[in-house]
């Protein structure tokens, strides 16, 4: 099946899963929201997504419509219906159906959706040759005006970044904060190698923490690679010999032309290939069973 959508529990084509015009996520973005890969029929680090998910609805007072494992399981129904293997899942909650004033009323009933789609990764050979990818006018967000570790359905200043990539031919935009500090991608965490040493930018600058960030944060300390939590200076960005980009769907993507030069010797760098691979590393453990990251759906093989 192309895409299945779970709307509070029924199992729809996208055609006939329908909320209101009146729900918030559609007129404000009032919502949250998750993007989980499914490998091999199960979703990968499903328990820390549903993890960042509460974490996301906790500080703007969106309920959870069920708890962690009952969200879980209606993922998985979903996943088990399209019958992909290879699948993107996109997990919303929204505030709910209301009035038309941006102060929600109180007792709103949460809308949950679970939207399945066949993936396809990037070639191979994206993860030799990289991607380019451009540093946008577009400021992020600043955390104290609407904190990019909300994972909301409210997306603009992303968009307005990835417009403005997209117009330069560039894979992915690269955004600062107001000081000028890298901040993330439009939907990517950055991270560079500069004297032999790697570096992310810190939460404090406005970024989203990536549950493919945290993992590399992870897997660098375990193979002697570790990776120093800091700002990142727009000039330090420029001077890189390496600079990669995660995401739970570009994994760990190098970025090998940035504003129109080469970075490095223009192939993935050493550095990102050796992540790369303890990346890929991982998912061949969970896609065999043996391996870490099964999240809430571990043990429970969901393959249609
Ligand atoms: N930053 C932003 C703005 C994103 O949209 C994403 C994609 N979810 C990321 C970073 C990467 O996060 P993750 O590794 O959890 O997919």
């Amino acid at each position: 099946m192309p895409v299945v959508v779970n709307l509070n529990g029924q199992i729809r084509p996208p055609a006939e899963a329908c909320l209101s015009v009146l729900d918030r996520g559609f007129l404000y973005g009032d919502s949250v929201y998750e993007t989980v890969r499914v490998y091999a029929g199960r979703a990968f680090m499903l328990e820390e997504h549903l993890s960042r998910l509460k974490r996301s609805a906790d500080p703007i007072g969106i309920p959870m419509p069920l708890t962690s494992a009952a969200m879980a399981r209606e993922v998985e129904r979903a996943v088990a219906a399209s019958r992909e293997p290879e699948a993107a899942v996109r997990l919303i909650v929204t505030r709910g159906e209301g009035s038309i004033n941006p102060a929600p009323e109180a007792g709103l009933k949460p809308n949950l959706v679970v939207i399945v789609r066949p993936f396809e990764r990037l070639p191979e050979a994206a993860y030799h040759e990289g991607v380019a990818a451009i540093v946008v006018k577009t400021q992020r967000n600043a955390p104290r005006a609407l904190d990019p570790n909300i994972k909301s359905g409210n997306f603009l200043n992303n968009i307005l970044a990835a417009r403005e990539a997209a117009a330069a031919g560039a894979y992915e935009g690269l955004m600062l904060s107001a000081e000028g500090l890298l901040a993330e991608g439009t939907t990517s965490n950055v991270f560079v190698v500069s004297g032999g040493q790697l570096a992310t930018p810190d939460e404090r600058v406005g970024l989203l923490r990536g549950i493919t960030r945290e993992l590399l944060l992870e897997l660098g300390g375990r193979i002697g690679l570790p990776i120093a939590v800091r700002d990142v200076q727009e000039a330090e960005l420029r001077a890189a010999d390496e600079v990669f980009v995660t995401s739970t769907l570009k994994e760990v993507l190098p970025v090998t032309r940035l504003d129109g030069r080469r970075v490095g010797d223009g192939l993935a760098g050493p550095l990102t290939r050796r992540l790369y691979e303890a990346f890929r590393e991982v998912v061949a453990a969970f896609v065999s069973g043996a391996g870490a990251g099964a999240g809430a759906g571990a043990g429970e093989e969901t393959t249609g």
